[in-house]
């Protein structure tokens, strides 16, 4: 096995759950891959939203991979609003995208 092989690092219960968590990922600079949808469409019956899908990730993204969807799962991906310049900025920012201040707690 080579850093450079695919592994599947989650399985998503649909697909707005796997794209959200393919969105938060490339946000990290990891690189995402989904299966089974597809496979799904090609079969016309099934409707997306009850589609399990797999989201795969490199071997040597796998462990940062592994920590952004731990963080997903535990909701800590909500919307925050910056205490300094009132901006919205994504849960995985640490800092406002705006003007650079810490997120407050
Ligand atoms: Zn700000």
């Amino acid at each position: 096995m080579t850093d450079q092989q695919w592994q599947c690092v989650y399985s998503a219960g649909n697909s707005l759950e796997a794209h959200s968590l393919k969105g938060l990922l490339e946000n990290t600079g990891i690189s995402v891959r989904l299966t089974g949808e597809a496979l799904a469409a090609a079969a016309g019956e099934l409707p997306m939203s009850v589609v399990e899908v797999q989201l795969w990730v490199i071997g040597s993204q796998w462990q940062q991979a592994l920590v952004v969807i731990g963080n997903y799962l535990r909701n800590d991906y909500l919307d925050w609003y910056c205490g300094h310049c009132g901006e919205v900025n994504q849960g995985q920012f640490e800092l406002c995208w705006h003007c650079q201040h810490d997120r407050e707690e």
